[in-house]
């Protein structure tokens, strides 16, 4: 029996005697993932034997077929035809939301949270003294906040433009400020001017959405050169793929000569391994 389609009241591969119609793998890419997801609606999780089936997806997304004929789906592709939702859209960040799915937010950032009605906080402790709260940030119902390091409130103006939180990009961003403020003049002005340069970028993005992927390869160099801990968009993600398929040494020059900042070859090779794994 092949396998059927998890899309509901889609019928697909669901009768014996119907036709056989080709189903793809959820992607292993978290964030394409979790768009698979949402477009189903009510919350779907996929588990590894979750298809979806051909009929959902556009034909801009088609890439031609593999060499044992096997139909082949763009990284980005995502289904949109005969879906229960329509639309899908990365969730508005709301309190409710936030209240609700912080761990997931934040994974991979240390902080602490205390959520009440109408507040939640999250802070980060060092404990290796007297056990302190290094940094925090307040975030109220209507999704305002304040940040302080350790006991001092930071004024909004050093590096935050933003006077509430919409998307997790902004909270993500906030925490990745608050790690590399230290109460030294230097380093505010270091993220004061990052922030600014960043705003620009942004702005020039929405002016011209066609340079989306060299805006987005240009954030990241600019971002990581304050963060402590590097972070990729899934363009420079990408891009740093194909340059390094194609011209490996290149790529190590590159990136050990510290001219751009890059993913590791090892995180690249796991990238690429994964796709050959036939995601799609
Ligand atoms: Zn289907």
């Amino acid at each position: 029996m092949p396998v059927v389609c998890c899309v509901p009241n889609c019928d697909s591969n669901r009768s014996r005697h119907g036709p056989y119609v080709t189903v793809f793998r959820f992607p292993t890419n978290d964030k394409v993932k979790s768009h698979w997801e949402k477009a189903i609606g009510n919350n779907y999780k996929a588990t590894p034997s979750s298809r979806i089936c051909i009929k959902h997806f556009e034909d801009k997304y088609f890439r031609g077929t593999s060499a044992n004929s096997r139909v082949l789906l763009g990284r980005s592709a995502v289904p949109t035809l005969f879906m229960p939702k329509l639309i899908f859209e990365e969730p508005y960040l709301t309190f409710e939301y936030l209240c609700k799915n912080y761990k997931q937010l934040i994974s991979d950032k240390d902080y602490y949270a205390n959520i009440t009605d109408d507040l939640i906080c999250f802070y980060k402790i060092d404990c290796t003294a007297v056990p302190t709260i290094t940094s925090s940030i307040k975030i109220f119902k209507n999704m305002e906040f304040e940040i302080f390091k350790r006991d001092k409130i930071l004024p909004r103006n050093l590096n935050i433009r933003f006077k509430r939180i919409d998307e997790k990009e902004q909270l993500l961003y906030i925490l990745q400020s608050l790690e590399v403020f230290k109460e030294d003049e230097n380093n505010l002005l270091a993220a004061d001017t990052v922030a600014k340069i960043i705003e620009s970028l942004n702005h020039i993005a929405k002016l011209y959405p066609d340079h989306k992927r060299k805006i987005d390869f240009l954030t990241d160099q600019i971002t990581n050169l304050i963060n402590l801990k590097l972070t990729y968009r899934s363009t420079t993600i990408s891009e740093a793929c194909c340059i390094f398929q194609q011209f490996p040494s290149a790529y190590n020059y590159l990136r050990d000569q510290n001219i751009l900042v890059l993913p590791t070859s090892r995180y690249l090779k796991s990238i690429l391994a994964n796709e050959l794994n036939g995601t799609f």
